[in-house]
């Protein structure tokens, strides 16, 4: 009997810390990790103790006897990872930092952005007593994606933020400034001025633009908005999509354009106890729509979105989900994961309809070439990449669900080809490759939109193993004003 991690896994490695016999792969030190899917247990090394269960900040981690129906194919690829890769057993406890920062030497750091990455920041540097940190978030709510990405049907990893609910001892040396945005109501010198250090961790809110003819079409939405429509984000939330036609079009097949698809497609009923806006589900308890499109552009093979993620549509009674059989590679690929996705899809060509449910169709090798309408979309006209054929989809409602980018902040480094601050290990640097003292980064906007909520905890640490250091070498100039005199120049309630 062994445990087995399951689909809400976010990677943040806590489990691999408290494992007693180091059976939970890829560990953060090991190749793969930044990419890994989700981390896996040995089951011939379990001892079946369950700290990595108790370890868990999203209830990803069950007994093998606890296992269901929709978790259980998660055993087999626990297991399957195993057969693929030999790694040997690796011990990395969680221990209190070996060189505390002390009150004699204390640090003031200043993170801008509420989301994971900064979150996950404040976390490492709180461990060291001598630290005080002031967190600066634009918007009036906190926790950035955490609160306002993650689908309001996977509540356990919202969960995730519990973590962050520090003890008093900490707390007292932790402050969170709402409705504060860098640049309007603080400049980066006046951040400087304040803290030894910033930390930037304000993640990528840009989407990709969408380059096709009828993109400004009424109709057309970005995923940011979409998912923030039904996150009851702020500048999203009176978003008011029409959802009366019977289809829906989401392009891209990433795990946010499988999240927008699942939503849609969700029995209303299963949302009611969930974080959904009230406004979004009343809009989905009218919804006309019985049928939402995915369009990948590329094979099957290259889909982006993630295994456990695919499982869990897959395992939802309340949704069909097709696949041409003329999608799939005629040769099963030679790579193990691989071929364990495309079983899964291939198991969605036989799919026989369940009456009731709304269907997700996942089409591949289909790109987008127009968006029909004159001022609202009437369909989008789409391309089939592998033979050149056109066809029409009718639809009023179109998603780009293409992927996110950042934004520059006037007066720090930014890197318009990467849409990322320019770094070494969340050392922000110049054009010329040098660090700039004090000036750190961290989760998306360090390194690009990819990875789940647990990849900013590796990402984070990161940054503030390099911030430490710099401190404690003396390369981190002392605070010229207190953060007190701050109050003034911003105004909390906006
Ligand atoms: P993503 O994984 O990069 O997917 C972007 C998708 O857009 C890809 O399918 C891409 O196709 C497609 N695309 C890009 N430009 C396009 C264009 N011009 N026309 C048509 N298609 C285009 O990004 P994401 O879905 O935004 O996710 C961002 C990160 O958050 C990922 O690491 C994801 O795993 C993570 N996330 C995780 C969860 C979860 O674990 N539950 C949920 C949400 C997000 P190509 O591959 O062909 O470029």
């Amino acid at each position: 009997m062994a445990y087995v991690i399951t689909q809400n896994c976010c990677n943040d490695a806590s489990c691999v810390a408290v494992c007693p016999v180091g059976c939970i792969h890829p560990t953060p030190e090991e190749p793969g990790f930044a990419t890994a899917e989700l981390l896996h247990i040995d089951p011939a090394t379990c001892i079946d103790c369950g700290a990595c269960a108790d370890a868990c900040p999203v209830d990803a981690i069950r007994p093998e006897a606890a296992l269901t129906t929709a978790t259980r194919p998660f055993a087999e690829l626990n297991a399957d990872y195993y057969r693929q890769h030999t790694p040997t057993p690796v011990f990395t406890r969680a221990q209190r930092p070996a060189e505390l920062i002390t009150t004699a030497t204390p640090l003031r750091v200043g993170i801008v952005g509420s989301g994971a990455a900064g979150l996950y920041s404040a976390a490492a540097l709180l461990r060291h007593p001598g630290v005080k940190v002031d967190m600066y978030e634009k918007l009036s709510t906190p926790d950035g994606l955490i609160r306002h990405g993650v689908a309001p049907d996977h509540p356990a990893t919202k969960q995730v933020i519990d973590q962050f609910d520090f003890v008093p001892e900490k707390r007292s040396r932790f402050q969170l400034h709402l409705g504060v945005e860098i640049s309007t109501d603080l400049t980066h010198a006046e951040l400087l001025a304040r803290h030894h250090a910033v930390i930037y961790a304000y993640g990528a809110d840009n989407h990709n633009a969408l380059r096709v003819p009828g993109a400004e079409l009424r109709g057309v939405h970005y995923a940011n908005a979409f998912a923030g429509w039904y996150n009851d984000h702020p500048d999203h939330r009176h978003l008011d999509p029409d959802l009366s036609a019977r289809r829906a079009v989401v392009i891209g097949n990433g795990n946010v354009a499988l999240d927008i698809a699942r939503i849609l497609a969700t029995d209303p009923a299963r949302l009611t106890t969930t974080a959904i806006a009230d406004s979004a589900l009343e809009a989905l308890r009218h919804s006309g729509i019985e049928e939402i499109v995915m369009l990948g552009r590329r094979g099957p093979e290259h889909a982006s979105f993630t295994t456990p993620e695919l499982l869990g549509l897959l395992n939802r009674p309340d949704i069909d989900v097709f696949v041409n059989p003329a999608d799939l590679p005629a040769e099963r690929p030679a790579d193990p994961a691989a071929r364990a996705r495309l079983d899964l899809l291939a198991a969605a060509t036989t799919t026989s309809p369940t009456p009731g449910n709304k269907r997700i169709v996942l089409r591949f090798h289909t790109t987008p070439t127009r968006i029909l309408g004159t001022a609202a979309v009437t369909g989008i006209r789409v391309r089939r990449t592998d033979s050149n054929t056109d066809d029409t989809i009718d639809t009023t409602t179109v998603i780009a669900a293409i992927g996110f980018r950042g934004r520059p902040i006037p007066g720090i480094e930014f890197d318009p080809r990467t849409h990322t601050i320019p770094n070494s290990r969340g050392r922000v640097l110049t054009p010329t490759g040098t660090p700039i003292p004090g000036v750190y980064t961290a989760g998306w906007i360090k390194r690009g939109p990819v990875g789940v909520i647990g990849t900013n905890r590796t990402c984070a640490e990161e940054t503030v193993a390099c911030l430490l250091a710099d401190h404690r070498a003396g390369l981190l100039a002392d605070p010229s004003r207190s953060v007190g005199e701050l109050c003034a120049v911003w105004n909390p309630t906006k």
